[in-house]
């Protein structure tokens, strides 16, 4: 699943296209459960006609600043993908909303297994300021996240997944960040030391600049993998240090890397550099 820097990579891409300032002249829904909260007919006649003034990224979210006071949020969910392609190209099926730009582009949104979503609306407030803090802004402090941390008594892997906790991690980049802090995933986040706080709170950023400069996680070829806009994939599984990587040795202590479930979720660590009991 596509997390903060598969996501801000898509939307760095789109900004380098040069999207931003230009004007979505139709659209065309063809899987409408894609389109939350709206009829596919509404969606396609609201956004005609719209500028896209701006695009950020939100947690995962992709946001769209349109003229006129609408906002386009896309949530990439799973398999989700955007192909910015010319208009003439036919649409493969797994194509289920395509936004004319201009006369000749298209913004193709694409989702093998449909799990993505896409809202139009005036108050994109109602769902963003359910998300936590982002982990790269300067106002996530040590301080603030030991207050986060220290106010509740969950294990810390599904509450870094929490994006009501904090906004944009997933298991990937979760899993990486225990691992270089030496945390097991199964801690409970009250019980984390100064110290340990400290250690995560530098690990998250560091792991995830590292997937912003490689353009994001792309694990495998198939259709479902994460791909860039202009299909390029990201290069950052291979500087992976424990996602995935169960039965390899862990780069830091040689142990071999284990897989175990954490909250349904699989989780990877190295059993001697992540202890349960500190
Ligand atoms: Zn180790």
């Amino acid at each position: 699943m596509p997390e903060l820097p598969e996501v801000q990579s898509v939307v760095d891409t789109l900004c380098m296209k040069k999207i931003p300032g230009r004007r979505i002249t139709g659209a065309s829904v063809y899987w409408g459960k894609t389109i939350a909260d709206m009829e596919p007919v509404d969606f396609c006649k609201k956004i005609k006609g719209r500028t896209i003034r701006q695009i950020i990224r939100r947690g995962k979210y992709i946001v769209f600043d349109l003229s006129g006071g609408l906002t386009l949020m896309i949530h990439l969910r799973m398999t989700g993908r955007l192909n910015w392609e010319f208009r003439d190209r036919p649409r493969n099926k797994h194509e289920h909303v395509i936004l004319n730009v201009g006369a000749t582009d298209t913004l193709r949104f694409q989702d093998t297994r449909k799990f993505g979503r896409i809202w139009l609306t005036g108050e994109p407030e109602k769902i963003l300021d359910r998300l936590g803090p982002e982990p790269l802004e300067e106002s996530f402090t040590i301080r603030r996240f030991l207050t986060m941390l220290h106010t509740t008594n969950r294990q810390i892997k599904p509450l870094l997944l929490d994006q009501r906790f904090l906004a944009g991690l997933g298991n990937i980049y979760v899993d990486e960040a225990l691992w270089e802090s030496g945390l097991h995933p199964q801690r409970i986040s009250s019980s984390l030391t100064r110290h340990e706080v400290k250690a995560l709170h530098r690990a998250i950023p560091h792991v995830l600049h590292k997937g912003l400069k490689n353009l994001g996680t792309s694990l495998g070829t198939g259709k479902s993998n994460f791909y860039l806009p202009g299909n390029r994939p990201g290069r950052n599984a291979e500087e992976l240090n424990v996602f995935r990587r169960t039965g390899l040795a862990c780069p830091r202590c040689r142990s071999i890397i284990a897989r175990i479930v954490v909250a349904q979720r699989s989780s990877h660590i190295c059993p001697t550099c992540q202890k349960k009991q500190p």
